[in-house]
């Protein structure tokens, strides 16, 4: 019992998911007979349920689908899985099947309010005793029970979103190397040199203090929750969103080329346009966007910043790219010292 208590102890003391997601794997492949221990990731695309490895051991060494080193790897619809479908269509706690000979399968499905977004797979050699069942779906109700407290830290509660507070751990990590020294699971991949494929983008709601003068706060309060929907359904699981206050969002974009980027933040831009918001009619967002290669933390918020200003005086419901604005001469390229001021 020692070591699983002081793999509990471990796991969590870790704030950040990822590593907490590692921990738990680990504390699961440290018990008898496990074979193999993976974290899936669970969604719906074209309204069927899908699943595709997120953390799993590889020649010893945990790989993440969230580092950029990883290859994509397949997914699988989960009605070819009858036991684990049925699991989650009736929202049993846990399913097992036996996969062919000494495999053994344990699935555990991880509900965040209505929807499964996570499910841990445990396969080991023989049949799971009572006692095993038991002692597995212990270590994951500590490991749901963690994350879930993780998640209300981290998250901004009216939209969902990472807060703030998380953007500046999250993003000093980003652009850090050596962060990615210190941590090899969570930021890996997160090199300088991939730092020029990453984009950082100031989203801001256009004449919101209007939505709430005419229409009142609570629908301001509805067009901000669904303005952070048409987010979430725009970009890739790669990207994070955060809600940055108010009515101002900020996306990280990952490895992607500039125009892809100039194309994904201008289709999110279209989807609000082209979005009924009930009562308030169309809304439209502004965005700045920067290569995040380009400076420290403030730096880069500075300059999406003023993109951002600049598009909002340039007639709203536009994405700018800073360095295009540099480049034209309409705003001015300098490394600014007023870091107090932007934060
Ligand atoms: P612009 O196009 O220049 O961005 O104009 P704007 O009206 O969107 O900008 P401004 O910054 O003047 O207004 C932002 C408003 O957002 C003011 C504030 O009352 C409102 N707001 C901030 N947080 C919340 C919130 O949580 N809920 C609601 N309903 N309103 C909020
Ligand atoms: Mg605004
Ligand atoms: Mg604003």
């Amino acid at each position: 019992m020692k070591p699983i208590l002081q793999n509990l102890v471990e796991m969590t003391g870790h704030r950040d998911h990822l590593r907490l997601e590692v921990s738990v794997l680990s504390t699961l492949q440290s018990l008898s007979s496990i074979v193999q221990v993976r974290s899936l990731e669970v969604f719906t695309r074209d309204g069927e349920l899908f699943m595709r490895p997120r953390t799993w051991m590889d020649n010893g060494q945990w790989m993440s689908a969230e580092s950029e080193a990883a290859t994509d790897p397949q997914a699988q619809a989960i009605a070819q899985i009858p036991a684990l479908h049925e699991c989650i269509e009736s929202r049993a706690a846990h399913a097992i099947a036996m996969l062919g000979k000494g495999r053994h399968c344990m699935w555990l499905p991880v509900w965040m309010q209505d929807k499964v977004t996570t499910c841990l797979e445990v396969i080991q050699s023989r049949p799971f005793s009572s006692q095993k069942i038991d002692i597995i779906t212990s270590v994951f109700h500590v490991y749901k029970n963690y994350q879930s407290l993780l998640d209300y830290s981290e998250r901004d509660a009216l939209t969902g979103l990472f807060n703030r507070k998380t953007f500046d751990e999250q993003f000093s990590r980003f652009t850090s190397p050596e962060a990615s020294e210190r941590q090899p699971i969570p930021s890996d991949s997160e090199t300088i040199d991939d730092a020029a494929h990453q984009w950082l983008a100031v989203v801001d709601i256009d004449h919101f203090k209007q939505v709430n003068d005419r229409f009142g706060h609570l629908y301001g309060d509805e067009v901000l929750i669904l303005v952070a929907n048409i987010l979430r359904s725009s970009f890739r699981s790669h990207d994070r969103i955060f809600r940055f206050g108010g009515e101002e969002f900020v996306v990280l974009l990952r490895s992607t080329s500039l125009s892809t980027a100039h194309k994904v933040f201008n289709r999110f831009r279209k989807n609000v346009e082209d979005y009924y918001f009930p009562q308030v009619g169309q809304v439209t967002v502004s965005v700045g966007f920067v290569s995040t290669a380009n400076g420290s933390p403030v730096e880069i918020l500075g300059q999406a910043d003023q993109a951002l200003y600049f598009a909002k005086e340039n007639g709203r419901n536009q994405v700018r790219f800073y360095d295009d604005l540099v480049a034209e001469g309409h705003l001015q390229a300098k490394v600014s010292n007023d870091d107090v001021e932007l934060f």
